[in-house]
Order: structure tokens, then C-alpha cells, then sequence
């Protein structure tokens, strides 16, 4: 347990100082669609090996917010791909700091559209093949570091308005396909307006749902529903509108979410265009419908902590594909807190003799961060660096016969720590460790969790069963700081 929580605050920045600063925001947007022409083959990200992209649907984008307080800048930034590791995400920041703010901390979270390139490495023409382009992830990291800092140069006073809506309903539209059914039906919302016009700077919204509606025969690049989200708001409320996806892992839209088509009186179906619009557009109604019931909050400073974290990394396949150099190297492993290259070649099932990474963990990082009014927190955001099961965020956690580890401890839950009535939380976020699942709940090994058939679909995409303990130990951490 120890090694699980090497775990170093690197930037405490609640100010010990009461200032009433006045808030600022700024927001800045950039298509980040990899070219198709001359004869480049881009692998699209999600579902399986080899599907080359044929067109384009609508442009990638990232969009960044740039918030600033009391001498503290905040910059979230959140982009149309299936995932960016941290290394990645560290050479964004690195680029970003140059003209950045002192007191500045960037975050930068995927939405995890499944039609976007391979930024990962997973989904390239056949397994231990690398589906990564380095010379467009290179100019990605360059693009979104300038549309952070072009945020940052849009910063002008600004007007803050938040929206939640947690109807039990809303879970009509996530459905899932392993136990146990716990849903996260939150929606949260901001929005920004200028002090001197009342126009929109941007509108953000937070919502759980795999952006993969138009399924795996798809071949033209899209963001998926959240493209329709955007769309239904900036021309609803003007200004730019971001997207972030929360906690979306075993959450998805396809099979059990049934969106009735108005014009057809019948039920849009899976892997088309008709049901991503639908379903964006009516979250990005339900969003708008968050802040009419909302309320103003005047913030004058905001509080940022983040973490550096090293997980165990249990996953053989994950390791076998470090090093066949699947990752391009931009997901290095650590032993003892340093990077560790070492190799070994093993006979592993499915893929016989390869070579194998030996160090023991992978380095990411956790953020959280207040929104504060007179020294207390009136929104938070959490930023988890995966993709994590709705019980771990709002209880629920189960035991099954069956399941691998059945007397595992549970995880600490995280809603019930936060302070806020606007619970922010960010998934894949500064990094895509894959999915975070309740340890107790873990089943790799027959039988199968309830007596099933066959296994549930889930471990072979995480990096192990103690990821979630890890992860959630150090965010408490920093929550009760
Ligand atoms: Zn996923």
C-alpha cells in the first residue's frame, strides 16, 4: 500500500491570504483534425485494430477556458481525442508555461470521442503495432499548448453562473451492461459572461456518456454527441462551449438509451448520425435548462492542488506493448520513482514470445481545485487521469461471488468528500490509464461475477485492480488538505 501512494504535492496554491480578486475568463478554440490528404493513413481510436479514417464529418477541436483569481490562473482545456498520456500532457505544459501566468496550472482532459486518431498507440493496423503518428502528435501538443495560451490572452472580468441537474432520469440516457448498475447522473454546468457586455464567453459542461454513438463501422472522423452539445449552445447562448466527460467507464449510449427521432416518431439507431445529434443536442437543452435553475456565485480566489501519483501496473498487455514501442514511448514506466526501460522477453497467452517491460508502475497525476467565495469552496473540480466506474465516484460498490479479490477493502467514494453543491468531475484528464474499477469487484479469473456465462468486458483496459485505490487515496489526500 505504501507504493501505491508515493504520492508529492507539488503545487498547494490556497492562498493564505484573503483577497477578494475579481474573476476573469477567457476561452480560445483550435481545429485539431490530423490531414488525410497525401496519402496518410490515420488509425481511428476505439473498438479495435486497423480502422483508417476516409473523411471527416466535423472537425476535431481544442477548447480552452482560462480562469484567473486572486493571482491564480486555472486553464481547461478539453480536446476531441480518445486519450492523451501524461507525457504528452507534461510537453503540452511545457510549451504552455513559456508565456503562461505565474500560479498557472494547465489541465487538459480528452473527451474520449471513439471516430478521432490514434493519440495512444492501441489501434494500429494490427496488435503491437503502433496506431501513433509523432509528427501530428507533436504539432497536437504544440496546437492545444498555443490555444491555451491564446485563453489566457482573452482573460477580461467576468460573470460566473452554475448549473447542476442530478434528476434521477438522466440516467435514461447512460446505459450499462455490468454489474453493478450505478449510474452518474449528474450534469454540471458553468458559464461565463463578460462584466462589461453580459455576452458569453463560454459555456462548460460536464457529463457521463463514451462519445462512441456512431459505433465501430464508422470510418469518418467526428467528436461524436459532443459536437451537437456545443453546437445547440453556442447558438443558444453565444460564446464557446467546452465539453467534458466525467466518469464514463462502462458508460455508454449505445444499446439500452433509446432517443425517439421527432421527425420519424421512431427510435434513432445506434451508429448513426440522427442519434449523436440527438442525444448531443438534448444534453446541450438539458444543460441549458441546468443554469435557468442555477444561480450566480462570486468568486474571488481559487484553490489548486494537484499530485503526482505512481500506480502499479498489473496489465501484461500493456506491458508488451511498451515494449514493441506501441506507445512511441510517451507512456514510460518507474520503478522506485524513476523511469525504468528495462525489458524482458516472455511467452505471454494470444501473443507467444514478446518482450516485456519490467518496471513496476506508471506516473500520473491527480488535480483538485475550489472555486471559492470568501474562503469557502462554491464549485470544485476533480481531475481523474481515467476512465472510472460511477460507483467509485457515487457509491455502489459490490460484492459478487465470483468476483477475483472478494474481500478487497472498498475504495473511498468520491462525491461524498466534496464540499460543493457543483461537483465537477473530470475523466481522462491530464492522462488515459484506462479504466479505474473497484478492486472488489476486479474478475480476470472464473467464475465470473453472478454466475455469468462469460467474463464482463473491462480489466484487459486497465492497468490492475489496485489503479482505483491509488488513484482515490491520493485525491482524498488533496480534498482534505
Ligand atoms: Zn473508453
Amino acid at each position: 500500500m505504501r507504493r501505491l501512494l508515493s504520492l508529492a504535492v507539488f503545487l498547494s496554491a490556497s492562498s493564505p491570504l484573503v483577497w477578494a480578486g475579481e474573476l476573469e475568463a477567457g476561452a480560445a478554440r483550435s481545429a485539431i483534425t490530423p490531414e488525410l490528404s497525401g496519402g496518410r493513413v490515420v488509425y481511428l481510436a476505439g473498438f479495435g485494430h486497423n480502422r483508417a479514417a476516409t473523411g471527416v464529418h466535423d472537425e476535431l477541436y481544442a477548447h480552452c477556458l482560462a480562469l484567473g483569481a486572486a493571482h491564480r490562473t486555472l486553464v481547461l482545456c478539453s480536446v476531441d481525442l480518445i486519450g492523451l498520456f501524461y507525457d504528452d500532457v507534461l510537453a503540452i505544459r511545457r510549451q504552455f508555461e513559456r508565456t503562461a501566468p505565474s500560479a498557472s496550472l494547465l489541465i487538459v482532459a480528452a473527451t474520449h470521442t471513439h471516430a478521432g486518431p490514434d493519440t495512444l498507440g492501441l489501434y494500429g493496423p494490427k496488435p503491437l503495432q503502433s496506431g501513433i503518428d509523432p509528427q501530428y502528435l507533436n504539432w497536437l501538443d504544440a496546437r492545444i499548448a498555443a490555444t491555451a495560451s491564446g485563453a489566457v490572452r482573452a482573460m477580461q472580468p467576468a460573470r460566473l453562473e452554475l448549473g447542476r441537474d442530478d434528476h434521477p432520469l438522466l440516467g435514461l440516457l447512460q446505459g450499462e451492461d455490468r454489474p453493478p448498475i450505478v449510474k452518474d447522473p449528474f450534469l454540471f454546468v458553468m458559464r461565463l459572461a463578460a462584466r462589461s457586455t453580459g455576452q458569453t464567453i463560454a459555456t462548460l459542461v460536464n457529463w457521463s456518456d463514451h462519445p462512441e454513438v456512431l459505433g465501430g463501422k464508422n470510418t469518418e472522423i467526428t467528436s461524436d454527441y459532443p459536437h451537437w452539445v456545443r453546437t445547440y449552445l453556442e447558438e443558444q447562448l453565444g460564446g464557446t462551449a467546452l465539453f467534458f466527460s466525467g466518469s464514463i467507464g462502462k458508460v455508454s449510449p449505445l444499446h439500452q438509451v433509446s432517443l425517439v427521432d421527432p421527425d420519424t416518431g421512431k427510435i434513432a439507431e445506434d451508429g448513426t448520425w440522427r442519434k449523436a445529434e440527438l442525444l448531443g443536442t438534448e444534453i446541450g437543452r438539458l444543460s441549458q435548462r441546468a443554469l435557468k435553475n442555477g444561480g450566480e456565485a462570486d468568486i474571488d480566489s481559487l484553490s489548486i492542488r494537484s499530485a503526482t501519483v505512481f500506480v502499479p501496473m498489473q496489465n501484461p498487455l500493456f506491458r508488451a506493448a511498451e515494449a514493441a514501442g506501441v506507445l512511441k514511448g510517451r507512456k514510460p514506466l518507474y520503478t522506485n520513482g524513476k523511469p525504468d526501460p528495462q525489458t524482458q522477453t516472455r511467452n505471454l497467452p494470444n501473443l507467444g514470445r514478446v518482450e516485456f517491460a519490467t518496471g513496476s508502475d506508471i506516473r500520473t497525476e491527480v488535480d483538485y481545485v475550489q472555486l471559492r467565495s470568501r474562503g469557502a469552496a462554491v464549485a470544485e473540480i476533480v481531475a481523474i487521469p481515467g476512465e472510472i466506474y460511477p460507483e467509485l465516484v457515487d457509491g455502489g460498490i459490490q460484492r459478487y461471488s465470483g468476483a477475483d479479490y472478494p474481500d478487497a477493502p472498498f475504495e473511498p467514494v468520491l462525491r461524498p468528500q466534496l464540499k460543493s453543491k457543483y461537483q465537477f468531475i473530470f475523466g481522462l484528464t491530464n492522462d488515459e490509464i484506462g479504466y479505474l474499477i473497484p478492486k472488489a469487484e476486479w474478475d480476470e479469473e472464473p467464475p465470473w461475477l453472478m454466475n455469468a456465462s462469460s467474463s464482463f468486458y473491462g480489466e484487459v483496459n486497465s492497468v490492475g485492480p489496485d489503479a482505483a485505490v491509488a488513484v482515490l487515496r491520493a485525491l482524498s489526500a488533496l480534498v482534505r488538505q
